[in-house]
């Protein structure tokens, strides 16, 4: 398939790039470079500089690359910036998703994967959670993209050949097996490369944002995927989407972990040090998120190969290492 990965310099996209082109299929990249890397796509790959509110860019591209399926990964991801920039978010993750589901109609693309997140669930009642739990999300860029998936069932109702699938990450972690793609972001605010950060002593300490949630140790609970896992699943509801269809699903392992309990995974993985401060709850932060992704497992056939956090953690760190400015750009 001809496939579009929109942010396909960033994080998850590149690796979806890599995957999609060492499956057979062609990947064209979208990208604004906001916060994406031109060299974390691959030569193999067409690459565009376009912002998603450039809707008639956005369609030509589509017709010209005879475009079958759309990846949409290109989005605002930090929770506590949604908090303190809400239009960014609803600018960029909302209004953005409209112009590029406008641009694939004007083109005819009736293909749609949607980079959801866990966010839509907001406070979940109940763990693990499972697609029909009631979303809630309790922050901006949850509710930036809970907005999108209402858009898809309300887009996909109106043209009965439109297909979409939400995936609805947990904490997606890791870098490339092989060591190639890895996380570069500025600024960084996710846990694991930062604790990672200052285990190599490039950061002070790592502040731990609550010790009071109702946890066993006190601090929040994560599903932590790796990054190439979640990317499988993106290939495998691509290639079984069929005309109409509007599925949902969980990308997690299904386990949660502490903050905590990645600190000691990140000492033993790394043999480091890896000084802390406790700190107050960061605004927007759930205390417990944890999937059940047995739907995807039971539907399409996926499940993780890293089951463990410390395999994960060990990918990052390996990335790390080779990499200590990321893609030095
Ligand atoms: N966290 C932390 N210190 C940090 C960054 C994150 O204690 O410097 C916590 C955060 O409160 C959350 C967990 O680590 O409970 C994962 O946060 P991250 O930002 O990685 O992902 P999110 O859950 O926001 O998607």
């Amino acid at each position: 398939m001809n496939v579009m990965v929109t942010g396909g310099a960033g994080y998850i996209g590149s690796h979806a790039v890599r995957q999609l082109i060492e499956a057979g299929h062609r990947a064209v990249v979208v990208d604004n470079l906001f916060r994406g890397h031109r060299r974390a796509v691959p030569d193999e790959a067409a690459f565009y500089q376009i912002d998603l509110a450039d809707t008639a860019a956005l369609a030509g591209v589509l017709a010209d690359e005879k475009i079958d399926c759309v990846m949409h990964f290109a989005a605002l991801t930090y929770v506590g910036e949604s908090v303190a920039e809400p239009l960014g978010y609803y600018h960029n993750n909302t209004a953005g998703a409209i112009s590029l589901l406008r641009a694939m109609r004007e083109a005819g693309v009736r293909r749609f994967v949607f980079s959801s997140t866990a966010a839509v669930y907001g406070e979940p009642e109940r763990t693990p959670i499972v697609e029909t739990c009631p979303q809630k999300p309790v922050n901006p860029y949850g509710w930036s993209k809970w907005c999108v998936e209402q858009i898809l069932r309300d887009h996909a109702a109106a043209d009965g050949r439109f297909a979409f699938v939400a995936l609805r990450y947990f904490n997606v972690a890791g870098a490339a097996a092989d060591g190639s793609l890895g996380e570069d972001h500025e600024p960084e605010t996710h846990l694991i490369p930062l604790v990672l950060l200052a285990a190599m002593g490039r950061r002070e300490k790592l502040t731990v944002f609550g010790t009071d949630y109702p946890t066993a140790d006190g601090t929040c609970i994560r599903d932590y995927i790796h990054v190439e896992d979640l990317v499988a699943a993106h290939l495998m509801a691509m290639e079984a989407l069929q005309p109409g269809d509007t599925r949902y699903y969980n990308l997690g392992i299904g386990r949660g972990y502490s903050v905590n309990e990645i600190l000691d995974a990140a000492r033993a993985v790394t043999g480091r040090e890896i000084p802390i401060e406790h700190g107050a709850r960061r605004p927007g932060d759930p205390a417990v998120l944890f999937a059940d992704s047995g739907k995807i497992q039971r539907e399409l056939g996926w499940s993780p190969r890293y089951r463990g956090v410390e395999e994960i953690i060990a990918t990052a760190w390996q990335w790390d290492r080779e990499h200590p400015d990321g893609y030095g750009d």
